[in-house]
Order: C-alpha cells, then structure tokens, then sequence
C-alpha cells in the first residue's frame, strides 16, 4: 500500500449527461497532489477535492515551461468494470519526458499505484455510453519559487480526471490535413520525443492557420531538412502504400505514441509488412499521385486511429483512398477499441482493471 492522504469532497458535483461530454470540459470531484523537493523526495500525496491550484508567481513553470504531461483513458466494459489500457507505458513515457525536461522522476510502480487510486476513488464518474470514457491526465511541473534559470529543486506532480465523449459521434468521418511548410514542431535533439506543454505552445500558430484553411491539424515535417513526415497535432501517422505500411521513425523529434506502438504490434501479428522509416513528403505525394498510396490514418489516444481523407501540400490538395476510411485503418479501430472496452478478448495483457 501506498502512503496517501485522503481527503473527500463534502460536496460531490451531480454527474453530466453522458451524451454531451465534449473533450476535457468536466472534471471529477478529486484530483491527485504529491510535492518533490530535492531534499525530501516525492512527498506529501493526497487526493484532495478538485480545486485551483496556487503558485508562487515566480514558480519555474510560468516562465521557462517547465511541464510534462500524459494523456490516458479509463474504459467501462459492458459488465461495468473499469480498466487501464497499457498505463505502465504512461508511466515510462512521462519519466521519459520529465528526465528530458530536468524534472524529477518517480518510481513506475508507485506512479501506477497513484493512477489507479485516483481512478479509484472517481470510479463513479467513468460514464458507460457507448464510446465514452474517463481521460485521465496526469502532468508534473518545477516549482522552485526564483526566477534564476537552473536545475529545478521543487516540483509538483497532479492528476484530473475527466469525464470525455466520444470521439466519433457521426460516424468515423475521415479528416482533412496540411502539411505545414513554415513552422516546425520539434528537432533532433530538441524536446520533440517528450511529452511536454512547450511542443503543444510551439504549434498552436500552424493549427489556428490550417483551422482557418479548414483543415483539422497539421502534419508536421522534420525540423532540419522540412522534407520528412513526422507526425500530426497529438496524432503519429501512418501510411500504406504498395502494400507497406510506412510510420515515420522515432527519430528523436517524434511522439512515441502508445497507440503507435500498439498498432505496430498488431499489424505485425496479422501478417503485415510494417516498416519504421524516413517517408520523405516527395515520397507521399507521388504515391498519391501513381495511386500506390492506399491508405492513411493517425493514431492517438484520444480517437485511437483517424483516417485521413485528405492531404494539402503546398496549396495543392491529395485525395487519400477516395476520401473514405480504408480497410486496415477499420480493423485496427475495430481491434484495440474492442480490447479497452472490453469487447474483445486481451491476448496481449494490454489490459489492467481497477
Ligand atoms: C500524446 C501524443 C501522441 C499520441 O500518443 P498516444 O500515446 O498514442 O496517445 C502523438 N503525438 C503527440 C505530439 C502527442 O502529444
């Protein structure tokens, strides 16, 4: 057992109409708190009614973006159970992240164990409707109270819940995405393969510019050369073509996605040819073009895969696979939204129940 210090609300929130939950808007009546000092270690965990936050306003992370974050999801099996999808890898990635970001790290079996007793403790509030779930986000931030920039001494580790519709409320409907030739996300080297917020404030210019384009993300190009794939907004991308299944490798400046990873091994299972490697924007177009390009789609957790209709490069536009979904990009939807909401068998002990 854990050392936590639990605190309960004495005014729990009435729960929301499952069919009109919308994405991180609600939030459950707990939240997780533990404190880092160099000298006392992680310290100090409690789960303490869903409250603001109060910061020395010369605090790390307002100034030099000191933060790492994960995103996860608690599912609802028909039976009513409740269960994680791979969260260990959460907790690698964010040890990942935070080590990069000269945060602290914390043992993986104690972060597991806090994940699973906030959700827990918020059992309640992982709604059932088909396609729902409760997205659990963890992040860690500096906090050392100076402005003075150096290694960071205090940090702050919190996890929210919340409860999130379903991604796909018509229908699995392809999306329309622009290869962004000015801005880049990240570099080698740079803070790319991390988790962090600083990624997410970098991008927000390129996304606001395609919204108004009508395009709903962007596709990223590398940041030396802007000649090859990376990825797209919270998304890693794959494409087949000529029967290949290509996804950007991790190079250093990509995401290394958890449904990524997990899409990897399936494709792998089934008999596909899967390949990690540079896929140049040359390479794509022209596949599109000769019409070797069969499908596209991204993956992630929030919609598990996306299937692209719809590429813009350079103000011309690609139509991927007739602009409708393609038959792998189902079966991989079908395949791991069976296994987390418990529909399918879990050959692979991908699943942990609360
Ligand atoms: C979180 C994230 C992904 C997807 O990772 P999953 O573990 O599959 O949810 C991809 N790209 C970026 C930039 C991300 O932040």
């Amino acid at each position: 057992m854990i050392d936590l210090k639990i605190t309960k609300t004495a005014t729990p929130k009435e729960k929301p109409d499952e069919s009109n939950l919308g994405f991180g808007k609600i939030f459950t009546d707990h939240m997780l708190m533990v404190d880092y000092s160099r000298k006392e270690g992680w310290h100090d965990a409690r789960i303490i009614p869903f409250q603001n936050i109060s910061l020395c306003p010369a605090s790390t992370v307002l100034h030099y973006g000191s933060e790492v974050f994960e995103g996860m999801k608690a599912y609802r099996t028909q039976s009513g159970e409740v269960q994680l999808f791979r969260p260990i890898e959460n907790v690698r990635r964010l040890n990942n992240s935070a080590e990069r970001l000269g945060l602290p790290q914390m043992d993986e079996q104690y972060c597991l164990e806090l994940i699973k007793a906030i959700v827990e403790i918020d059992k309640d509030w992982v709604p059932s409707k088909e396609g729902t779930s409760l997205y659990i986000r963890p992040f860690m931030y500096g906090n050392d109270p100076h402005l003075g920039v150096h290694s960071i001494d205090n940090a702050t580790f919190v996890i929210i819940l919340s409860p999130v519709g379903s991604y796909y409320k018509e229908g699995i409907n392809p999306v329309k995405i622009i290869i962004e030739t000015e801005d880049v996300r990240a570099v080698r080297g740079g803070t790319g393969y991390a988790k962090c917020g600083g990624n997410y404030a970098a991008s927000v210019r390129a996304g606001e510019k395609a919204e108004k384009k009508g395009y709903a993300q962007v596709l990223w190009l590398d940041g030396v050369e802007r000649k090859y794939i990376e990825e797209v907004g919270a998304m890693n991308v794959m494409f087949k073509i000529n029967g290949e299944i290509i996804t950007p490798k991790l190079t250093g400046s990509v995401l290394p996605g958890i449904t990524r990873k997990s899409c990897i091994e399936l494709l792998k299972d089934w008999g596909e040819k899967v390949s990690e490697r540079l896929l140049s924007v040359d390479e794509l177009t022209e596949a599109v073009m000769n019409g070797t390009l069969e499908e596209a789609w991204g993956t992630g957790t929030a919609a598990v895969v996306s299937p692209i209709g719809m590429l813009s490069f350079n103000d011309k536009e690609y139509v991927v696979n007739g602009g409708k979904i393609g038959p792998i990009t189902q079966k991989l939807y079908d395949e791991l939204t069976g296994i987390q909401w418990g529909k399918k068998e879990d050959k692979k002990n991908w699943i942990e129940k609360i």
